[in-house]
C-alpha cells in the first residue's frame, strides 16, 4: 500500500486511480457559499514531500466526513475529484489543485505505527530564507512581506496560522519560556525591546552572515551580522555639517549661520559631524557602509572637531 501512495505534488486533474497518505495540517471553518454546490469547509493536507493540498467538503457529505478527519492525523485518500484551481486568491496550499472530498472517495486513518509526525511534513521557510518581492504576493508562503522595521510578514486573503503545532520548535520555545520566565517578565518590566536599551553584543558565529549572502538579499530588508575587516575609502571628507542641537544634517555650509530645518534651533553655524564610507571585506565578497557619530568615532579614534580642524586622511582596520 505504502509504495503505490502518489505524491501530492503529482496529482492533477488528469490522474486516475490514484492514493495518497497525508497528515491533516489545518481544519477551516464553514464556508457559506452563494454557489450552486453550497456551503463547505476547507481542509488542508501535506505529504511527506511537503506539499501541501487544499480539500473541500460541502454540506451534504460534511457531517459524514467531518468526524472523520482529526487535526494532525494522518489518512490515505483517494477517490477525490482533482480540480485546477483558477484563481490563485484561492489557492491554500503550495499547488495549484484542490481535492473534494465526498462520500464516495477513499478515506482511511493509517495506523499509528505507519503514521507521520506533523515535522516531517510541515513545510516551514526559515526566516533568513524570505527573500522574494515584498510587493507581491508570494503564494508559496501565502504571506504578505513587507519592510516595515526590516522584513516583516503579515497575513492575506489566503493566509494559515496554525497554533502551537505539535513540532520540535514549540516545544523548545515552550521550555525556554519557562527556564526564562523572569528574564522575560523582566524585559516586559524595563522595556528591554526599546532600543535604546539594547546592548550591542558580540554574536555568536552561527548568526554571522558571508557578505555574498548579504548582497544576493533582492528586495527586503534585513539586519544581519558580518565579520569582516574596514577600511575607510579614500578621498573623502569624512564630515559633514550638522545642526549643533539635533545633529542632523545642516545645509548650510560650515560656519555659516542659519536656521535647522529639523529642529528649528536658529542663529547657530554648523557643527561638524563624522560621517563617511568603509569597505567592509571578508573572503566572500565587499560591502559598502556609511558610519556616522559615536561608530565613526570609535572606529577613527578622533573626534569630529579633531577631524575637522585637521582634515586627516586615515586608513584604519577593526
Ligand atoms: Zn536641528
Amino acid at each position: 500500500m505504502e509504495d503505490r501512495c502518489v505524491p501530492l505534488r503529482n496529482l492533477d486533474e488528469k490522474t486516475v486511480e490514484w492514493y495518497t497518505k497525508v497528515i491533516l495540517l489545518t481544519k477551516g471553518i464553514l464556508v457559506n457559499s452563494k454557489g450552486k454546490a453550497g456551503s463547505f469547509q476547507r481542509f488542508l493536507f501535506a505529504d511527506k514531500k511537503k506539499t501541501v493540498m487544499q480539500a473541500v467538503i460541502y454540506t451534504k457529505d460534511l457531517n459524514f466526513l467531518e468526524q472523520k478527519l482529526q487535526l494532525y492525523e494522518t489518512y490515505y485518500i483517494g477517490n477525490a475529484f482533482i480540480t485546477k484551481i483558477e484563481d490563485p486568491k484561492y489557492q491554500y496550499g503550495s499547488v495549484p489543485f484542490q481535492m473534494t472530498l465526498t462520500r464516495k472517495s477513499f478515506l482511511e486513518k493509517v495506523e499509528r505505527t505507519k503514521s507521520y509526525h506533523l515535522d516531517e511534513c510541515l513545510p516551514i521557510t526559515p526566516f533568513w530564507e524570505i527573500d522574494v518581492d515584498p510587493d507581491k504576493e508570494n503564494e508559496n508562503l501565502s504571506v504578505k512581506l513587507g519592510t516595515f522595521h526590516g522584513t516583516c510578514v503579515g497575513a492575506q486573503n489566503n493566509t494559515k496560522i496554525i497554533f502551537d503545532p505539535p513540532i520540535p520548535e514549540t516545544n523548545s520555545l515552550k521550555t525556554w519560556i519557562v527556564e526564562n520566565k523572569d528574564y522575560a517578565e523582566n524585559v516586559i518590566k524595563e522595556k528591554l525591546y526599546e532600543k535604546q536599551k539594547q546592548e550591542v553584543r558580540v554574536p555568536k558565529e552561527k548568526h554571522i552572515r558571508q557578505i555574498n549572502q548579504v548582497l544576493n538579499i533582492q528586495h527586503t530588508v534585513k539586519n544581519c551580522w558580518v565579520k569582516a575587516t574596514a577600511t575607510i575609502k579614500d578621498n573623502q571628507r569624512l564630515y559633514t555639517a550638522i545642526c549643533p542641537n539635533c545633529d542632523n544634517p545642516s545645509g548650510a555650509p560650515m560656519g555659516i549661520i542659519s536656521t535647522c530645518n529639523y529642529c528649528g534651533t536658529s542663529g547657530k553655524a554648523p557643527k561638524p559631524g563624522l560621517k563617511f564610507v568603509i569597505n567592509l571585506a571578508d573572503i566572500t565578497g565587499t560591502l559598502q557602509a556609511v558610519i556616522q557619530n559615536e561608530y565613526a568615532e570609535k572606529l577613527l579614534r578622533y573626534s569630529a572637531d579633531e577631524v575637522y580642524h585637521n582634515h586627516l586622511a586615515v586608513s584604519t582596520n577593526i
